[in-house]
């Protein structure tokens, strides 16, 4: 297990010592300096893949190794994005032929909103809940379609 906000970490961590685990450590450093040392003393890592981070770069690559699958297509990929539709914005993972295929976009429903007009996009965004989301492929069903709100 590991966190990269030393949030998590410290809460599991008590949790196990406060169920009785005896063996519970903490990397010094956490997984980006272990990542470093290992590179550093030629180690191989015990981490492998992409270390999810929360700047821009959504990711650092520990090892070539490919873990995650792309949410819309199922390939391997390990590319976070977050969907170019404004009134979306869901952190999901993208195959770079998905990308083009979307626009950019988690669903079909966010490619269509984001090629209307900007104002179109600001009147459909009012009162849209966008909370703690994550991806779902059934979630166009969840709203009314596009074509039927054009149509009121
Ligand atoms: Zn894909
Ligand atoms: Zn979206």
């Amino acid at each position: 297990m590991y966190c990269t906000g030393g949030i998590r970490c410290e809460k599991a961590s008590a949790y196990m010592l406060h169920k009785g685990f005896k063996n519970v450590f903490h990397l010094e450093g956490g997984i980006i300096n272990y990542a470093r040392q290992a590179k550093e003393l030629d180690l191989e890592p015990k981490f492998i893949g992409k270390n999810f981070v929360f700047d821009n770069r959504l990711g650092e690559r520990i090892t070539e190794d490919v873990i995650a699958k792309c949410h819309q297509c199922g390939m391997p990929c390990d590319t976070h994005t977050n969907c170019l539709n404004d009134s979306c914005h869901l952190l999901f993972i993208q195959c770079s032929s998905c990308a083009e295929k979307f626009d950019g976009c988690c669903s079909q429903d966010c490619k269509d909103t984001k090629h209307l007009p900007v104002e179109r996009q600001k009147e459909l965004r009012q009162g849209l809940d966008n909370g703690q989301k994550i991806f779902n492929k059934s979630k166009q069903r969840l709203r009314p379609r596009l074509d039927e709100m054009n149509g009121l």
